[in-house]
């Protein structure tokens, strides 16, 4: 041998690329096909490498029609109710309202950090909360390592950030008893709120729009999270 080519040693396939079929895939089967129409939403969940949201022996289960493990008995969502949940969020709606302002929008159960990756590249400027402090360190990680400046606080989502409030939207990743009260009381006028109400092993995933004083409900399907826990929340154990 004379000398080596220096750079990409294979067919041009950077790690990400390994995915990109599977990830067009997963939009395609089991988001698009099931109803999510919103371009901005396939778009975004297009964009997000979701194999750098699980632990990397997970990483060939990335884009499997499921929830999987992330460790602490917490999971990442499966990857149509990331996309129910943010197509329910309707920050377009808000963006046409709003066309100057960049929606602020709270993760309540940042867990991996997937759906605040999507959030983001959907243009929302994103703030979560997570209780796992070893998970809320490792989304900041990943977060910032695909260059997404999200502010994670350690503690009770269910009390919501009040500091950083009102929100253009809110995205609660696990089941709740009832729509958190301080939660509601967060939302901007127009906003939603996206939640799992419901039992520890059903619920119903609801959205609530502020319109003024007043509060519009809807139910938007059944499923299963991973509960709630705090004070506006399920208690522990
Ligand atoms: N959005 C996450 C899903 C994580 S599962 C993702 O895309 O991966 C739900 C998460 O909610 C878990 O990480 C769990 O630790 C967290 N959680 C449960 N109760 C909470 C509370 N009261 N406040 C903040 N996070 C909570």
């Amino acid at each position: 041998m004379i000398g080596r080519v220096r750079g990409r040693a294979t067919n041009g396939a950077s790690p990400e690329d390994r995915f990109a079929d599977r990830r067009a895939e997963m939009v395609h089967r089991q988001v698009r096909s099931r109803g999510i129409r919103d371009p901005e939403v396939l778009r975004a969940m297009g964009s997000i490498p979701r194999e750098r949201f699980v632990p990397p022996e997970l990483a060939d289960r990335a884009y499997d029609d499921g929830a999987l493990g992330i460790g602490s008995g917490q999971t990442i969502s499966q990857p149509y109710i990331v996309a129910r949940m943010t197509e329910a969020l309707g920050l377009a709606e808000w963006a046409a309202a709003h066309p100057v302002e960049t929606a602020r929008v709270l993760d309540v159960g940042t867990g991996s950090g997937y759906q605040a990756a999507v959030l983001a590249a959907l243009g929302a400027e994103v703030v979560g909360v997570e209780r796992d402090e070893e998970l809320a360190t490792d989304a900041l990680r990943r977060l910032g390592a695909l260059g997404m400046a999200v502010d994670i606080h350690v503690g009770d989502g269910t009390l919501g950030w009040p500091e950083r409030a009102p929100f253009a939207g809110i995205i609660v990743a696990a089941a709740a008893p009832e729509v958190p009260e301080p939660l509601l009381a967060q939302l901007a006028d127009g906003a939603r709120i996206v939640v799992p109400v419901g039992t520890r092993q059903h619920q119903e995933l609801m959205m609530v729009r502020r319109a003024g004083s007043r509060l519009e409900e809807q139910h938007l399907e059944p499923c299963v999270f991973v509960p709630l826990i705090g004070r506006f929340g399920f208690p522990e154990g």
